[in-house]
């Protein structure tokens, strides 16, 4: 995690009310998000770097289908998967992405 991305998570941990249950005991209801951005000193490039975490129990969630790593031009998880690393750009070019899809999500048996 960078300076950046810790700074962000503990001012958002400083805005929470206390924590009210155990994650096993908790639906997860309520979500507190956390992102910084971060410039890749002489590269060009950016990287929006993204926590959640539940509010009622504290537990972080972990980001699912990016490998780990950093990368500039594909999303990339860290190593614990806890933090979305999403390069991102200014939007000097207008672009339109083509190939938009949706999956539909697999009912866990405990969510
Ligand atoms: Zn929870």
């Amino acid at each position: 995690m960078s300076t950046n991305s810790e700074a962000a998570y503990a001012t958002m941990l400083e805005g929470l009310p206390p924590a009210d249950r155990k994650a096993s005991d908790c639906q997860h209801e309520v979500f507190a998000a956390c992102c910084a951005v971060t410039r890749l000193e002489d590269t060009g490039h950016f990287v929006c770097e993204l926590r959640v975490l539940c509010v009622q129990c504290r537990e972080p969630f972990r980001f699912l289908g990016m490998p780990p790593g950093l990368r500039t031009t594909a999303p990339a998880c860290s190593i614990d998967g806890l933090e979305a690393n999403l390069p991102i750009e200014p939007e000097i070019v207008k672009r339109l992405f083509s190939g938009a899809s949706y999956e539909m999500p697999h009912i866990p048996t405990r969510h």
